[in-house]
């Protein structure tokens, strides 16, 4: 049974017209994440709970995060519980890790299905085998970041080892889930042509096709190129390049 009044912290909600102006697509950024990045451009989002925190510009407290239960989630998206009248093309929810809060995510995931909405979810991929496959059928689109190919260095850029992601990886490629894999390129992180070979070899093993290339540019100082804690300067368009081909040379 539906439980409507499950409930979850969530940060931000969006909401943009769909590019063909037929509807409306609604992005949910739920709070909580169990990883600890090191260039984490988000650190709040970790927290999966509503947080008071200090504004400096504005020099007084705001909330960051607020409960809301599935019911106002679902009217939030869909403008119209009125089939007829619905616009609504689709809902994605991101994080932090959006299925850290699996029960809320399930309960909604489930409610949009019933109404013929379009589901996608972004993940880490780092929850529990049985969160992930209960969750994984009410996924239309799955978008799933993937950070380190090698066991240790995931360990000691994320503080977390890679098993469980892998796992949940190979788990949603024999899905019924558009499985989107996104490789998170952090300059002195895992941005080597040696790493580009690493991240090929495993995705070939677990039998991923293709890949989007995201590198993260938020790092500025070019004195710390090979830094190992990630305060390295931004991908140039040639070294962007030079990673896809390689890539793409080793993945075929
Ligand atoms: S997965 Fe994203 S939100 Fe979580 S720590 Fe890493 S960068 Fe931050």
């Amino acid at each position: 049974m539906i439980t409507r009044n499950v409930s979850a912290c969530i940060r931000e909600i969006q909401k943009h017209s769909t590019p063909d102006g037929s509807g409306t697509q609604t992005i949910l950024y739920l709070k909580g994440c169990p990883l600890y990045c090191n260039w984490c451009p988000n650190p709040e989002f970790r927290n999966p709970e509503v947080r008071l925190l200090w504004d400096p510009i504005r020099a007084k407290h705001y909330e960051d995060g607020r409960i809301y239960t599935v019911q106002e989630v679902l009217e939030l998206c869909l403008d119209n519980l009125d089939p007829a009248e619905r616009t609504a093309s689709g809902v994605t929810l991101t994080g932090g890790e959006a299925m850290m809060q699996h029960t809320f995510v399930y309960e909604l995931l489930s409610r949009l299905k019933d109404l013929g909405v379009h589901t996608a979810v972004e993940t880490t991929g780092y929850v529990p085998e049985g969160q992930f496959a209960k969750l994984l059928p009410l996924i239309d689109h799955l978008i799933f970041y993937v950070k380190h190919y090698e066991r240790e260095a995931h360990r000691k850029i994320t503080g977390v080892y890679n098993d469980l992601i892998i796992e949940n990886l190979r788990n949603s490629l024999s899905s019924p889930s558009e499985v989107e894999v996104r490789l998170n390129l952090i300059p002195g992180l895992n941005d080597r042509p040696e790493d580009a070979e690493g991240f090929a070899r495993l995705l070939q093993r677990i039998g991923v096709k293709q890949v989007q290339l995201f590198p993260s540019n938020n790092q500025t100082d070019p004195s710390n190129r090979n830094n190992t804690q990630g305060s390295a300067s931004p991908f140039t368009e040639v070294e962007l390049a030079a990673y896809q081909d390689a890539f793409q040379n080793l993945i075929r």
